[in-house]
Parts: C-alpha cells; sequence; structure tokens
C-alpha cells in the first residue's frame, strides 16, 4: 500500500479563510456561509470575477497561515504511519496567482505544512521529499503513477478521473456535494480513512 493525498480542500481547509478575507474587504454580506463555494458564487453573481480570482491569491499566498486543517486529518495521518504507510501530498498549484501580489503558492503551502508539524520530529517527521507540488492536474496524476501510489484521496472527482484503473480511488466529500463514481470509495471525514484502509 501506499497512499496519496491532495492538500487544498483536502488536508487544508480554506472555508473559513475565505469568507474572512472577503469581509475583510468588504466583498460579501456577514449572512455568507462560510464556505469557499458560497464566497465564489456570491462574488460571480455580483459580477466580481475579477475580485474572486485576487481573493484566492490573498487566501493561497499571503494568508495561507491562517487556514485550518480539516477535523481529525493529523490523528489519521499519525495512525497510518504507526501502521508503516508510505504517504505522500501530490498537489497541484500554479506557481503564482493569477491576479494580485505575487506570492510564491508552492513556499506557501510548504510553509503551512511545517506549521502544522508535518515535518517536525515530534510531529508527524514527513521528509520535505514526501510532497510534491506539481504545476498541472496532468502533472500530479503523472506523478501520483510514478510514485506508485495504490490509492489516492482528493475532493475533486476531476483529478480521481485522471487516474489509471490501478489506483483506488477515495473521494474526501466532507459534506456530500461532491459524488462517487462507480467503484470509488467516499470519505466523509478524515477518521474514516483508516478503515477505509483496513487500518483501524
Ligand atoms: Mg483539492
Amino acid at each position: 500500500m501506499r497512499l496519496g493525498l491532495d492538500f487544498d480542500n483536502t488536508l487544508i481547509s480554506y472555508d473559513q479563510l475565505f469568507r474572512q478575507a472577503a469581509l475583510d474587504q468588504g466583498l460579501i454580506p456577514a449572512s455568507t456561509p462560510p464556505q469557499k463555494n458560497a464566497v465564489r458564487d456570491y462574488l460571480r453573481q455580483v459580477g466580481q470575477e475579477d475580485a474572486w480570482t485576487r481573493l484566492q491569491g490573498e487566501v493561497y499566498g499571503g494568508r495561507i497561515l491562517e487556514a485550518a486543517p480539516y477535523p481529525g486529518m493529523r490523528e489519521a495521518l499519525r495512525l497510518l504511519a504507526a501502521r508503516a504507510v508510505p504517504m505522500h501530498i501530490v498537489s497541484h498549484k500554479t506557481r503564482y496567482p493569477f491576479l494580485g501580489e505575487q506570492h510564491d503558492l508552492h513556499a506557501a503551502a510548504r510553509r503551512w505544512l511545517e506549521q502544522e508539524g508535518f515535518h517536525a520530529p515530534d510531529g508527524l517527521n514527513w521528509s520535505p521529499e514526501q510532497v510534491f507540488f506539481e504545476l498541472t492536474k496532468d502533472a500530479k496524476a503523472q506523478r501520483i503513477v510514478d510514485l506508485g501510489c495504490t490509492h489516492y484521496v482528493d475532493d475533486l472527482p476531476e483529478i480521481l478521473d485522471l487516474l489509471p484503473d490501478q489506483v483506488e480511488k477515495i473521494l474526501f466529500s466532507p459534506d456530500g456535494i461532491a459524488q462517487p463514481k462507480p467503484g470509488w470509495r467516499v470519505m466523509r471525514a478524515w477518521s474514516e480513512l483508516p478503515g477505509l484502509l483496513g487500518h483501524v
């Protein structure tokens, strides 16, 4: 078994941060729920597509350290490490935002992993070589194959669709909106992952 994990919206939740960053700039009403897609949909609806694009650069770059891990993520990864399951993060991100301040988004994501103790000896104690940020979805899918991942967790069905048959696909769907295809497994919460992999 070799487990691959997505980063954005799988390990790290931006829901609260998107709402907060948009509120700080006066872009949305306070009634907007703390969901990334609710913020996006509101801004699109009012013709503020560019503001949405800029907000993504701010959230994924300058303010990423304010984003929270999904509940139970660290505990699940710690348990799987104790069962000697090899693990990788394989994500895709542009290097810089499309609009706005030019934060290095790969470096920002690595800083978040540091903050959350991924590389701390008394934390998850991962090596930096376990983490890959690719520039495109296709490069990400290729990396997952090249690493020999037998299982891969992602919140986006379009990513799982890119993976070959031999990779077990696990759809992270915390709100139940993303729907699995036949043969995929669904993970509603991180606490379910060890059980899904047969490591309870
Ligand atoms: Mg994702």
